[in-house]
């Protein structure tokens, strides 16, 4: 049923002031149009507005899983510390992972995501693959002890997220299912009135073999994401590969290495000023520690080496070494590591461009030196020789190295990923397949930030006077201004035609409080739904209400006998443009 909401009677404070810490455009504007307020960092709590449009999200969302075959379930927020500790992300997920222990001295988690328990679920509750394929969703608050929460509800320690898990018998039909979801991801964004790109990701900790970020386009996103303009290459920035140059390689005939004097240099900038060298002459040595080895990364002096291809290639999460193993295996302070003479323990891993300097200048593992005429090949030889730098614009794609790669920013509102059998194996998650063999089901999971979402929307939709909502997720269809509360001719029009518009059928926002015009279009505009109409006194005496789109700040006048009509078609259109 629709809802007549009366701001005399709501609660949804608004703001004048930008608030303190408020550094995004979604977190000042959530704040002063009154949708949410913070309890502690990271920790809001949303008021009706806020709570209206999560639940449009939430419908949307709803909508495309139900209809792409998922079924909603709702699991325990608070789990019990065994699944975990079988998977091993009790330990893998670190201090992110929001732990408690009850009366009885038991170790709970507050779910950060859900693998755990929907597999223990499927691996209890099916067992043929007559049973399969099964998608389960859910819609549910999540906890993660996120290092810096920031941004309102962008990073939280307490968010909405709707996440999905496929199970299936085969790869064949894991990837149709996950194609499913992409394809239903779209959509979801698309009628939230998002622009949104799908990027290739990497599978971070939840592990995995491939997956996809939606990543909803804006300046204020955490995430860089490398594009090849004109192309549909898109990928997180942290994975974006790069392609080996063409041109250079090892010069034997170079001098022979010697160690210089270089006292107190330890940086790029200090030893290339010292030694009037340019930093593309330069190598870096930069140590990572895995989980049982430590690996001394070289990259061209003005590159950056990148922790997640490390990672990936290490088949765990790395680190830089701390201070200690640095100089315990250097023998030197940091800052002075290299490849020549570095304990034989330490694997030496080459970034491609390396290979192609004809000769570098790098740490000399002694304090205070640096070594020259290094040449690779020559005087240390690389175990491998690999893509392990930060891509950076103007680099080649990968996918058509003539074309070359721009970083945009965008915000990770949803990621689909094909796990394989990483959580079915470890949770016994089994079934017996038409052969008669037991087989691990295979498994994908879905996730959206449905808060994030939020946010994102108004990182795309706002401008200096506030908020403007798309049709599909506004808390309410139109916003009825009365601009004379004191004058009961307008209050009989203002009630009469809001009642009206319940009456067609949409949600309304009444604003009957006794202000001025101007306090009430602030208000009206900062909130930002897509339709304003007001009625004052020479408007009625004219018998004319206006119509004003929040977007374009388009004013009409129409006869009130007109109005409710009119304001349908509008909204017809509105609709129209976010759900093709
Ligand atoms: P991020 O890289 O931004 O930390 P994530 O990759 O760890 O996110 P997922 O595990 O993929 O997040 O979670 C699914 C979705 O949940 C994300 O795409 C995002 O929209 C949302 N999400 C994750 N962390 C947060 C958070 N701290 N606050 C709000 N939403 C979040
Ligand atoms: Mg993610």
């Amino acid at each position: 049923m629709s809802l007549l909401a009366r701001s005399s009677e709501a609660f949804s404070p608004t703001l004048k002031e930008i608030p303190k810490d408020a550094e995004v455009a979604s977190h000042i504007l959530m704040l002063r149009a009154g949708m949410m307020r913070m309890l502690a960092s990271g920790l809001y709590t949303y008021l009706p507005l806020g709570l209206r449009v999560i639940q449009k999200v939430a419908d949307i969302v709803r909508d495309e899983m139900n209809h792409s075959g998922a079924q909603e379930i709702l699991m325990p927020t608070l789990q019990p510390d065994t699944l975990w500790k079988k998977t091993g992300r009790w330990d893998d997920m670190g201090p992110e992972l929001m732990r408690l222990t009850d009366r009885n001295e038991r170790e709970f988690v507050l779910g950060p995501t859900h693998e755990e328990i929907v597999t223990a679920l499927a691996a209890d509750g099916i067992t043929s693959y007559r049973e399969l394929p099964k998608n389960l969703y859910q819609i549910q608050t999540k906890f993660r002890d996120e290092t810096r929460p920031r941004f309102g509800v962008m990073r939280a320690r307490e968010f909405i997220m709707k996440d999905a898990y496929s199970f299936d018998r085969n790869e064949d039909e894991c990837d149709r299912n996950y194609w499913v979801m992409y394809h239903a991801y779209d959509r979801i964004f698309k009628r939230c009135g998002l622009e949104t790109r799908a990027v290739s990701a990497d599978t971070g900790l939840i592990g995995g073999k491939y997956s996809h970020e939606f990543m909803a386009l804006a300046e204020a996103g955490e995430a860089e994401i490398a594009i090849s303009p004109g192309t549909s290459f898109a990928v997180n920035l942290e994975i974006c590969p790069t392609v080996p140059p063409t041109e250079g390689k090892p010069d034997p005939a170079s001098p022979a290495c010697e160690p210089v004097d270089t006292p107190g240099k330890a940086t790029i900038e200090e030893v290339t000023k010292f030694l009037s060298k340019k930093s593309t002459e330069l190598a870096k040595t930069i140590l990572f520690q895995g989980q049982d080895k430590v690996v001394a990364v070289l990259v061209r002096g003005d590159r950056e080496a990148n922790p997640v291809k490390v990672g990936r290639e290490m088949g765990c999460l790395v680190d830089l070494a701390p201070a200690d193993t640095v100089t315990r295996l250097t023998r030197a302070a940091v800052g002075y590591a290299g490849p020549v003479g570095l304990d034989p323990g330490v694997e030496i891993w080459a970034d491609y461009e390396v290979m192609a300097m004809p000769e570098m200048v790098t740490g000399a593992n002694q304090t205070d030196r640096h070594f020259v005429h290094v040449v690779a090949g020559r005087d240390f030889k690389p175990s491998r020789v690999l893509d392990l730098r930060w891509a950076v614009a103007g680099d080649a794609c990968e996918a058509d190295p003539a074309r070359s790669i721009e970083i945009v920013r965008g915000i990770e509102v949803g990621q689909v990923f094909k796990l394989g059998t990483k959580y079915s194996t470890s949770l016994n998650a089994t079934f017996q397949d038409e052969d008669g063999g037991q087989k691990p089901m295979i498994m994908g999971c879905y996730g959206i930030g449905v808060t994030r979402t939020v946010a994102a929307i108004i990182e795309q939709h706002h401008d200096d006077k506030g908020i403007c909502w798309p049709a599909t997720v506004s808390p309410y269809d139109v916003h009825v201004l009365s601009l004379g509360a004191h004058l009961a001719e307008v209050v009989r029009a203002c009630d009469k035609l809001a009642e009206q518009l319940v009456q067609a059928g949409l949600d309304v926002l009444y604003d009957d409080r006794e202000e001025r015009p101007g306090v009430k279009f602030k208000d009206a505009d900062l909130i930002g739904i897509p339709v304003q109409v007001s009625i004052g006194q020479k408007s009625l005496a004219r018998g004319v209400c206006e119509l004003t789109c929040r977007e374009t700040g388009n004013r009409i006048e129409v006869p009130l006998d007109e109005a409710v009509e009119k304001i349908l078609a509008a909204r017809q259109e509105e609709l129209k443009r976010w759900n093709q």
